[in-house]
């Protein structure tokens, strides 16, 4: 087994059954998520014994970086994966912190009308090793730890949901690379049968919804996932998960040209969510040469912005990162494969 798939948890339960000690796990932690170790040999405290029961079950293997591109306040990495996959994850420089966007999945089996991703099918999930080697080698590119972390990538994280909740236990972990709960948000575009199985899930991970419009119709012309799960059942299965966690939610809305940034939008979408809590994040389109989608104006998404905040929905429109790099999720792999 890759060593950066096992949970602590996981690997104390190891060393129990190999009738080991259990605070082994963290001495192992330690090295592999603080000292950033590539090999069991450098672990200089554990026993020899014990080193050869590991390298017995496990092994070190991180993923390539094959492509990187750069701005000012973003890099997108293209990873291979070894069975020759390709998937992206983007870094952001914030004035409170760096953040990864990564991918959960090869392609995308949702179908959203406006994504790159969705344009290359799912090819398979990737395993949890896979998530958490995307951390490790951002972070050691940029040559900084991140501060937060957001599913929002290539796939769908609950079409996941196991390896995703494997992964967030394993960078939540205080013995491993301890980033908060609150820094980690996962995004689904609406399943709703997991959302119930997250409402349930003990860490205060933040949620956010790939809302995008305010009523089935125009879901139902975008995003696929609508039919099988409309508005009505991601509302009512959200209002469940604020009432259990008393956490806030956040919906998050591309304002595509003519499709779904009208005032009328606007309008109905601060009815469906007024006394709900959460705020909409507004993003304007990252447009790609494959999709016939266009991005709103500024003025359309301010007026959109200003029908919302007068309604008492909080809200924010979302910097716009990566432009020149190739930023909307599955564009640089889409780029790479064509070249
Ligand atoms: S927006 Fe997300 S869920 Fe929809 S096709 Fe793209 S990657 Fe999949």
């Amino acid at each position: 087994m890759n060593i950066y798939g096992i949970t602590f948890e996981e690997l104390e339960k190891y060393f129990i059954e190999k009738n080991d000690k259990k605070f082994k796990a963290t001495q192992v932690f330690d090295w592999v998520y603080r000292k950033r170790i590539n090999n069991f040999d450098e672990m200089r405290n554990v026993s020899k014994d014990t080193i050869n029961t590991m390298k017995e079950d496990f092994y070190f293997d991180k993923l390539e970086i094959i492509q990187r591109q750069e701005d000012v306040d973003v890099a997108k990495y293209l990873f291979k994966l070894k069975d020759g996959e390709k998937v992206e994850a983007v870094v952001m420089y914030h004035d409170y912190g760096t953040s990864i966007c990564i991918s959960t999945q090869v392609g995308c089996n949702m179908g959203c009308k406006f994504c790159e991703s969705g344009r290359l099918k799912k090819v398979r999930n990737l395993e949890t090793y896979e998530m958490v080697s995307q951390i490790l080698m951002v972070e050691e590119d940029i040559e900084k730890r991140l501060s937060h972390i957001v599913l929002m990538g290539i796939g769908e994280p609950f079409d996941n949901y196991e390896n995703v909740i494997k992964f967030i236990d394993i960078v939540n972990s205080d013995k491993g690379i301890a980033i908060g709960s609150r820094h980690i948000t996962v995004s689904t575009c609406g399943i709703v049968p997991k959302i119930r199985e997250f409402t349930n899930y003990d860490k205060q991970v933040n949620l956010a919804i790939s809302l995008h419009a305010p009523n089935n119709e125009i879901r139902n012309s975008i995003m696929n996932i609508n039919k099988a799960y409309p508005i009505e059942e991601i509302i009512k299965a959200i209002k469940d998960y604020i009432a259990k966690t008393n956490r806030r939610v956040t919906f998050e809305y591309i304002m595509l040209k003519g499709v779904n940034d009208s005032e009328s939008c606007a309008l109905e979408l601060s009815k469906l969510l007024r006394g709900i809590n959460c705020y909409v994040n507004l993003i304007p389109y990252n447009e790609t040469s494959h999709i016939e989608y266009k991005k709103s104006s500024q003025d359309t998404i301010m007026k959109f912005y200003d029908i919302l905040k007068k309604n008492n929905i909080g809200v924010t429109i979302r910097r716009e990162f990566g432009s020149k790099v190739n930023a909307a999720c599955g564009q640089l792999r889409s780029h790479y494969e064509e070249v």
